[in-house]
């Protein structure tokens, strides 16, 4: 039996009763077993969030892991950007040549990588085609982190050709679950709360943060972290701020950075620069990755945590911000609207309007916000911590490896 495992076990009063020994006896199964993950970024997004937290802990489980990264070229990231769009319903042109640098791509990453793993673990569509070096006695499993509920069809066709090679697909909702004749699995993704983005910190730590940025500690604080993605709608949560300034003193704290696989960053942040200019209150924080503390300290200032995605795989700062005791409005789509359940942990909206609206019920009514703030710490605490997500991981890996 795996007991007290040092890292693990600080959990234990954190995660639901009884978490912590599933975990364990899951792991059991599992003892020795290899898996390998591979993406295409180390920096910056849900996936390499999640992955640095789990990577130690697979490994505390007994289970031999790794991770892997991908080596893109710059025509590869803007492919896969656009499969990235095209996937999440937007019209994307993929050129041929463009189809074409995918695979040329993944054909030379697959000549570095050891894949001798008896599980191997594919994040998302970039890495996809890793899977012609797939051999028979091991298995594979693709994980679509993304919302793919309404694919461009041409680009899940050609992405189709390669999913339907693996043993299993993972999605985040069961709305993203495709026409596949492979074992599809559900898999909430998760937050660690001991991680330095979601820990607890000093009122002194949390106060160095705003004033490292010139934040106001006066007024209220209206905050969305995120990557400068079109689909975190940036522009309309400016547009949602003003209506609200109106009406309420406030401060909006944008903060976001880049991820090295995402070649649009730049110009979207420089079209929210360019919105928000003329307003000393609107601060457009452009952070580098390892920001945990920032964000942490960011998050837990905010008296209102948006995330206005139009498209949305999950949405990793909605649990994030539950977990410090913020009720949240987001955008009713993907991953957002299995997290924040409405008028009990925060609101959805759809509209830039809405978002004011309740914007503004959360500045005047602070107790109700307060109230809605712990449940939204609860709801996390039983659905979205990192030790969920392991039993889950374990849990499809015993049924895809027949153990
Ligand atoms: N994040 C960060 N720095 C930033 C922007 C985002 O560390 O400048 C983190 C954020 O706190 C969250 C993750 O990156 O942990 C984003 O995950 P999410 O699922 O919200 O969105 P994604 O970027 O994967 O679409």
């Amino acid at each position: 039996m795996i007991k007290h495992k040092k890292t693990l076990e600080s959990y234990r009063n954190i995660a639901p009763p009884g978490t912590l020994d599933l975990l364990y006896k899951l792991a059991e199964r599992l003892k020795k077993r290899s898996l390998l993950h591979i993406n295409s970024t180390r920096l910056g997004g849900g996936v390499a969030e999640m992955l640095h937290r789990h990577i130690p802990l697979f490994n505390e489980l007994g289970i031999d892991t790794r991770w892997e990264i991908i080596e893109g070229s710059p025509l590869f990231y803007q492919t896969t950007k656009g499969f990235h769009n095209a996937l999440q319903g937007q019209f994307h042109p993929i050129t041929s040549q463009m189809y074409e640098e995918y695979t040329k791509i993944n054909q030379r990453n697959s000549r570095k990588i050891d894949f001798s793993s008896e599980l191997v673990l594919i994040h998302d569509p970039q890495p996809a085609a890793l899977i012609s070096k797939k051999r028979k006695k091991s298995k594979w499993i693709w994980r679509c982190h993304i919302d793919i509920s309404r694919p461009q069809r041409r680009v899940w066709r050609f992405l189709r050709e390669y999913v339907s090679r693996y043993d299993g697909a993972i999605f985040s909702l069961p709305s993203f679950a495709q026409k596949l004749d492979i074992p599809q699995f559900l898999i909430y993704p998760s937050i660690d709360p001991l991680s330095d983005k979601n820990k607890e910190l000093s009122q002194q730590e949390i106060n160095s943060v705003l004033e490292k940025y010139h934040i106001p500690k006066d007024k209220p604080l209206i905050v969305q972290v995120s990557r400068f993605d079109r689909f975190k709608d940036p522009l309309g949560v400016i547009e949602a701020y003003r209506i609200v300034k109106e009406y309420n003193d406030c401060c909006l704290v944008l903060a976001g950075g880049s991820a090295t696989d995402d070649p649009e960053g730049e110009e979207v942040l420089k079209q929210v620069k360019d919105a928000a200019s003329k307003d000393k209150d609107i601060f457009i924080l452009d952070l580098p990755p390892d920001s945990n503390i920032e964000i942490n300290a960011l998050q837990r200032s905010a008296s209102v945590v948006l995330q206005k995605s139009t498209k949305e795989g999950f949405g990793l700062t909605v649990a994030e911000a539950m977990w410090k005791g913020k009720p949240v409005i987001g955008g009713a789509v993907g991953g957002i609207t299995v997290q924040i359940i409405y008028g009990e942990t925060g609101f959805t909206v759809n509209s830039v309007e809405g978002c004011a609206y309740r914007i503004r019920y959360l500045l005047n009514n602070p107790e109700v916000s307060r109230r809605m703030g712990e449940k939204a710490k609860e709801y996390t605490r039983r659905n979205f911590l990192i030790t969920r997500h392991l039993c889950d991981y374990l849990a499809m890996m015993i049924s895809v490896l027949k153990l």
